[in-house]
């Protein structure tokens, strides 16, 4: 019988970032406990798993208090896609809030580490660039992205609020956009919109004129970052950017989108989103200095698995 490494818990398990994460920790020996609501996730996330030992799934929205015995918690729970945290602003800002409270909770009754993802979205629309962690951000407190951004905002006080008060050992690290395999097809993310447009041959939709810029993390390097984080000593709590540096427009991914499936559907020009932020790039030298981490996938190579990946998807 192998011996476990310790109970972990993640929120938002089956979600596409938690199920990598699920998938990791079960490989590194740990005990499992997947919670999720499903709001913006779904159980083939996770069906590869439900048949290891190691791991348990439990349906359970973090807006309510939850008792469990945990060791580690990855508190990811949050729809985080635009279309998908805009649709119920009212519970988006309840679960990050709420969510973050019922989990420090659960941290300091239990004992346990607690890591949580906020987010790049904590600096807006950014007046510095690239964005380094001692930046306050530039959010609008009333728009269509505030009960997101704001909410993880107020997350992320909550987080250090418990620190200093009550010792908790805490874990923040501020997610950039990531990608790849188990993204939702339908969640409105500019790197599934684009490969699913391309795959079905409709036209490629472009956000105002596509000079905004992104910078695409591939989810395993992400995955090898929130590791790295948990295992840091006590005193690292963050904030942290994980990301990769890499920047692009949203036109060169929508032409290295063509490129690589071989497919030139055309492109339909729509207007931005409200408070759409013109450009976002992690300075990562925090993470390179503190957790020894940086990402080692480049766009090019992650696209090629994620294009890979919706291929299956779509031919199911
Ligand atoms: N975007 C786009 N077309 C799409 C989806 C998104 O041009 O079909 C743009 C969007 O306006 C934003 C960027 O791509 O500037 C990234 O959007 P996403 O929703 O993936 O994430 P965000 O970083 O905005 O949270």
């Amino acid at each position: 019988m192998t011996i476990a490494k310790g109970r972990a818990l993640v929120t938002g398990g089956a979600g596409f970032i938690g199920s990598h994460l699920c998938d990791r920790l079960l490989a590194d020996g740990y005990n499992v406990l997947c919670v999720d609501n499903y709001y913006s996730s779904t159980k083939d996330n996770i069906a590869h798993l439900l048949e290891n030992p190691h791991f348990e799934v439990l349906r359970h929205d973090v807006t309510f208090p939850l008792y469990v015995e945990v060791d580690e918690i990855y508190h990811l729970a949050c729809p985080a896609s635009p279309i998908h945290y805009q649709r119920d602003p009212v519970q988006t800002t309840k679960t990050a809030v709420h969510g973050s409270i019922n989990m420090l909770g659960l941290a300091k009754r239990t004992g346990a580490k607690i890591l949580t993802t906020s987010t790049s979205e904590v600096y807006g629309d950014p007046q510095v660039h690239p964005q380094t962690e001692d930046y306050w951000g530039n959010v609008n407190p009333i728009g269509s992205r505030a009960c997101y951004d704001e909410g993880k905002r107020a997350a992320e006080t909550l987080f250090f609020d418990y620190h200093r008060q009550h010792n908790l050992k805490i874990k923040v690290v501020r997610l950039f956009n990531t990608y790849g395999p188990r993204m939702h097809p339908n969640d409105g993310r500019v790197v599934s919109n684009f490969v699913v447009s391309a795959l079905t041959g409709k036209p490629i939709t472009i956000y105002g004129e596509g000079q905004q810029t992104r910078s695409f993390c591939y989810v395993d390097d992400l995955i090898d970052g929130l590791i790295a984080m948990m295992n840091s000593g006590d005193e690292v709590t963050g904030p942290i950017n994980l990301g990769n540096p890499g920047e692009f427009t949203i036109a060169e991914l929508a032409a290295e989108v063509i490129l690589q499936t071989g497919v030139d559907p055309g492109i339909e020009y729509l207007p931005l989103p409200q408070d759409d932020p013109t450009r976002r790039q992690p300075d990562i030298t925090r993470a390179k200095q503190t957790l020894g981490w940086e990402p080692t996938i480049e766009l090019k190579a992650g696209l090629a698995k994620t294009i890979e990946y919706f291929r299956g998807v779509l031919a199911r």
